[in-house]
């Protein structure tokens, strides 16, 4: 009777052990579930605090380069900056890197007028959800080159839209049939900007060129800017350390410093080297991006009418610090024969004269 009496109680000590673990463990289990719902609250927590802005918004994979654009853009439309936006980061968190460009199959104006909705008349844009760190007039010296501009239009619109810049394009179309005067038009280009706008930079670009890799910024830097430093026509190299042709930019101030252009380099040739002269005879040095970030292609073509080698350029570039500072934006005259406004650009046909008899 007492043996099982002794059993009963060591039973029932056993189940009270049982019993003591059995709750030690739930308590267990209950406080580290509630321990990693904590973590996991305060997890999402950073993840929120952490995540970019607006402006810096990662998209997720699949999304379009479109897409990525207006969303990034946000909605306001109207395209008036300020009232409380921010100034738009160095960098711009929209550019993508190095890009295909080809022109194998040729592109209409419609459609790069639809796959550029945010664009307003005159090739005017500015970002819409900070304020651009820089008013650049993107100047095209022209004539009769319809193809590339189609080009260029298609495949720098997109660019410099990510570069978050406020832009217009303006195309200033040689009139007539005398040589061609590249570095007259881009003067002018520079005088007939600054009437519609107050840019503070100036992009002098080819018609021909397009940049592979949208990190190449087209706005003005402490030094005048080299930004076609690496051409599929040179084997992707500058073809000398002084070359200044192509595409480059300049502020008011750097452009005003060498008085602008010379206008009397007709035909092909010269005018570049002679901008590198004034330049540097102004102290100025020649800022570059990578020769990787600097690529850009060019559209291949036949040399134009009217635009054979200029015999006199040798001796021009030799006399540049002589002529600079009574040629240039100082000396520059010219008529204006036609404004044109497009979605995608301002054309400005002029008349430029002629070379002196
Ligand atoms: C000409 C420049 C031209 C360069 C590259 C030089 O000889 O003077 O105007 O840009 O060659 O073609």
């Amino acid at each position: 009777m007492r043996d099982s009496l002794g059993n009963l109680s060591l039973l029932q000590r056993i189940c009270t052990v049982v019993v003591l673990l059995c709750f030690v463990h739930i308590s267990v289990t209950l406080l580290y579930y509630l321990r990693t719902l904590d973590l996991r609250g305060s997890f999402l927590q950073n993840q929120q605090a952490n995540s970019p802005s607006p402006n810096e918004a990662k998209e997720p994979a699949g999304v379009t380069e479109a897409h990525r654009l207006r969303s990034a853009l946000g909605s306001n439309v109207s395209g008036e900056a300020g009232g409380g936006l921010e100034p738009c980061p160095e960098r711009s968190p929209l550019l993508v890197g190095p890009l295909r460009i080809e022109f194998s199959n040729p592109v209409s104006l419609d459609l790069v007028r639809s796959e550029n909705p945010r664009l307003s008349s005159g090739g005017r844009y500015k970002p819409t959800d900070c304020i651009a760190l820089q008013k650049v007039a993107m100047i095209i010296p022209f004539r009769n080159r319809d193809e590339h501009l189609k080009f260029w239009l298609y495949y720098l619109h997109p660019i410099l839209q990510r570069q978050q810049l406020d832009y217009g394009v303006y195309i200033i179309n040689q009139g007539g049939e005398e040589a061609f005067n590249r570095a007259k038009l881009l003067n002018i280009g520079y005088a007939e900007a600054l009437k519609e706008y107050d840019y503070d930079c100036f992009v002098f670009s080819d018609v021909d060129l397009i940049p592979m890799d949208d990190r190449n910024t087209y706005k003005c830097f402490s030094q005048p800017r080299h930004l076609s430093v690496s051409m599929d026509k040179f084997g992707f190299k500058l073809p000398y350390n002084q070359y200044f042709g192509g595409v480059s930019s300049m502020s008011k101030q750097q452009f005003l410093k060498i008085n602008g252009f010379p206008n009397d380099y007709w035909g092909w040739g010269g005018e570049d080297d002679d901008i590198f002269n004034r330049l540097s005879s102004r102290g100025m040095s020649i800022s570059r991006p990578s020769g990787e970030i600097g690529k850009c292609r060019m559209i291949r073509h036949d040399r134009d009418k009217q635009n054979e080698p200029n015999p006199q350029r040798f001796d021009r570039i030799a006399h540049t610090r002589e002529t600079m500072n009574r040629d240039g934006i100082n000396s520059l005259s010219y008529k204006v024969i036609k404004v044109e406004k497009d979605l995608l650009f301002t054309k400005i046909t002029v008349d430029v004269g002629k070379p002196p008899a």
